[in-house]
């Protein structure tokens, strides 16, 4: 359903607060581009935060944010 609603930008780029991740997946799992993953290094919580390693893949969809339950991503287009 996400697709219906996407809307995409050329230039976009997300900030993810690494310290309220718990990692649950969902950002990553909903993103239709998929320019998210889980980082190998964990946070200070012990939670493998969610990281954007190809900003160039980003699209602003909003996708990863509106699913993100810790409110933890901002998107930037
Ligand atoms: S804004 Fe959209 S394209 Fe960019 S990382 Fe989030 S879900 Fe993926
Ligand atoms: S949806 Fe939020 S809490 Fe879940 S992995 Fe992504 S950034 Fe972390």
């Amino acid at each position: 359903m996400w697709r219906l609603l996407e809307r995409t930008y050329s230039v976009a780029k997300v900030e993810i607060a690494e310290v309220r991740c718990k990692a649950c997946g969902l950002c990553v799992r909903f993103c239709p581009h998929d320019a998210l993953e889980l980082a190998n290094e964990t946070n200070e919580r012990g939670y493998h935060p969610a990281t954007q390693p190809d900003a160039g893949k980003c699209r602003g969809c909003t996708s990863c944010a509106l699913m993100c339950p810790e409110a933890a991503i901002i998107v930037f287009r």
